[in-house]
């Protein structure tokens, strides 16, 4: 059977463990037959991310903290030997966990911006590296989630962060999209990753989401992975500046 992502190169950044969304969309890419870059943050996940993406047979495996223009300003000899890039993963985000259990009115400015500039700032930053890259047109993708619309309880700073991050995807879809570039999100339901793990009160909402979602099940990595093949392939030609919901329906639900 033909691979969906045959002859294609894709970046794909927020590898942290075998838990996190990227590693799932990373091994979907692989079995889809694309070339896979994965990054690192920094040496502290180096050892982690170098295992995993030996296991997938990712072509490369470099540092790259998206708050730092001079990693980003890497790509180009990254991606040299692949003459070009045609798909980007950002699944990124960070706030301070104490932002992530108290009253949203007490958030710091400084843990605003923090938020910000990890979550959704990197987007912009990101999709300026790599555009030049994309020579034959592109997909960039990233992660949110309903928190971005809905106040989800604890979500918080995170929320805003994401509701900034869809925008910008909107922002850069227009923008990129003469290139033939196209920039979109996957809003995935909640997952148990290091992350998710960070926001007071996932473990009961992970627990809950069964009985009410559409689906009557958890949003499984593997289908948030599956769309972002679709969105990388040729199949997602016509689709940019959208927010596509993987999360068994939850976000159908008024309450
Ligand atoms: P994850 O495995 O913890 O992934 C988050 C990644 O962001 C980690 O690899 C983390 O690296 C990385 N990161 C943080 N700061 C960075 C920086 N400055 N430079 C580069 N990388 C940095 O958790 P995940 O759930 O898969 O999260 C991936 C994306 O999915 C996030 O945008 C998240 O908001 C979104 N999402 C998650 C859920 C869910 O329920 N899990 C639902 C909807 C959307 P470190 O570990 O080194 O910090």
């Amino acid at each position: 059977m033909a691979q969906l992502l045959e002859g294609k190169t894709a970046l794909i950044l927020g590898v942290a463990n075998k838990w996190s969304l990227a590693y799932a969309i990373a091994q979907a890419f692989r079995r889809e037959g694309a070339a896979v870059l994965l990054t690192y943050q920094n040496e502290r996940l180096k050892a982690a991310v170098e295992e995993l993406g030996g296991e997938i047979g990712a072509a490369r495996i470099f540092e790259c903290d998206v708050t730092k223009d001079e990693d980003l300003a890497k790509l180009p000899a990254e991606i040299a030997e692949f003459g070009k890039l045609d798909a980007v993963v950002h699944s990124v985000a960070f706030a301070n966990r104490e932002d992530l259990s108290r009253p949203f009115v007490e958030t710091s400015r400084a843990g605003f911006l923090l938020a910000q500039d990890v979550s959704a700032y990197s987007l912009v930053a990101v999709a300026r590296a790599a555009a030049p890259l994309m020579k034959a047109g592109g997909s960039i993708m990233t992660l949110t989630y309903l928190g971005s619309t809905r106040v989800v309880p604890n979500y918080n700073v995170m929320g805003v962060a994401k509701a900034a991050l869809e925008a910008a995807v909107r922002y850069l879809a227009n923008d990129l999209g003469p290139s033939n570039i196209r920039v979109n999100a996957i809003s995935a339901g909640p997952v148990k990753t290091a992350s998710a793990r960070a926001v007071k009160g996932i473990g009961s909402m992970l627990e809950e989401a069964p009985a009410r979602a559409p689906l009557r099940r958890n949003c499984d990595p593997a289908e948030v992975a599956d769309t972002a093949v679709f969105l990388a392939s040729d199949l997602g030609r016509g689709v940019t500046g959208n927010v596509i919901f993987v999360d068994a329906g939850l976000q159908l639900l008024g309450a």
